[in-house]
């Protein structure tokens, strides 16, 4: 049996979309919303995973440090970096990849949840990023607590 609870964060973020060759090139924004679902080996003994609130530190806090009112970049869109450093003051977030819904769930599961969950006895098992209210990005552990852990991403839109 797995026991999952979920966290929502909302924040704000523009990007564009390295070599798209559509309307998503250009410099957007979007209101994203990200869903945390987290699960645990045990509960304690008041009966929880992990508290709410405790959750809601670790990964809020990451989003707003990095992310929200945030330009998100390709690592090789170099144009756009450019041109954001060129801001003052400047607020950009290099990825290693485009930042797709796909690629901002993958990142958030495979990179910052295992950071800012570690010690808590909890760890992400999906991620959900609403990029429009009819689409969403998922990111999801196969097995939390194996080592093969595989990464699968969808996305869904109307
Ligand atoms: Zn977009």
């Amino acid at each position: 049996m797995a026991l999952t609870i979920m966290r929502r964060i909302k924040f704000c973020a523009g990007h564009r979309l390295y070599g798209h060759g559509g309307k998503c090139e250009h410099f957007h924004g979007h209101n994203y919303v990200a869903d945390f679902f987290v699960q645990g080996e045990e509960q304690d003994e008041v009966g929880r995973i992990i508290d709410f609130s405790v959750l809601k530190k670790a990964v809020k806090g990451w989003i707003d440090e990095h992310w929200d009112h945030s330009f998100l970049v390709h690592q090789d869109d170099d144009n756009a970096q450019k041109a954001l450093r060129m801001v003052e003051p400047c607020r950009l977030f290099v990825m290693p990849y485009n930042p797709t819904a796909e690629n901002m769930a993958k990142y958030l599961l495979e990179e910052m949840c295992p950071e800012v969950l570690a010690g808590t006895g909890a760890t992400a098992s999906q991620v959900r990023i609403w990029e429009t209210d009819e689409s969403y990005a998922e990111a999801s552990l196969d097995c939390v607590s194996g080592e093969s852990s595989t990464y699968s991403a969808m996305a869904v839109s109307e």
